[in-house]
């Protein structure tokens, strides 16, 4: 059912070229004026500049709501403990303690940084779904469904593109 309702939203054009170019990811914070991982004042950045600074498979996903293939993202098998930030504004969203083993294909969370996200209603595709976006930059990051696992019931089903990881102890200096 959940694997379904996550399918149902790719976008095959979108996702061919997220493919291609998944090894450009963090590239992307180089000539990023926005980035902080501190400061989380609003920003209001049109997409044409975004277009600018983020690589080609970041902006079809964050800016443009694409979704990355089913199973394909660096996050989706990962347990490393550490912090989860907005790979384009750096603002701070989840943290590896709320993230759990998720059959959907896609990095899921029960608890995300009420701080550091924000909900639209999105009624794309025929469906009525919440779509989850950084509070900071406005950028996707992915759907919440509420099907997740104790304590909350919620699942957060994010794309690992517009997610950045920082491990526990690695310095935050970039
Ligand atoms: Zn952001």
């Amino acid at each position: 059912m959940s694997l379904q309702m996550c399918s149902q939203v790719i976008q095959p054009d979108k996702t061919k070229s997220i493919q291609k170019s998944t090894s450009m990811e963090n590239s992307t914070t180089k000539n990023n004026p926005y980035y902080s991982r501190t400061d989380r004042t609003k920003l209001n950045v049109p997409n044409s500049e975004w277009k600018e600074i983020l690589s080609a498979d970041v902006y079809a996903v964050a800016r443009e709501a694409g979704t990355e293939r089913p199973g394909t993202g660096k996050y989706n098998v990962y347990d490393e403990k550490g912090e989860y930030y907005c790979v384009v504004c750096g603002n701070h969203l989840f943290r590896s303690d709320a993230k759990f083993a998720s059959s959907c294909g896609w990095p899921s969370f029960f608890e995300a940084d009420k701080e550091g996200t924000a909900y639209k209603r999105d009624s794309t595709y025929g469906m009525e779904r919440i779509e989850v976006v950084c509070k900071r930059c406005d950028s996707h990051l992915g759907h919440v469904f509420n099907d997740g696992p104790p304590p909350t019931g919620t699942r957060y089903c994010m794309n690992s593109v517009s997610l950045e990881f920082v491990g526990d102890g690695e310095t935050a200096s970039k």
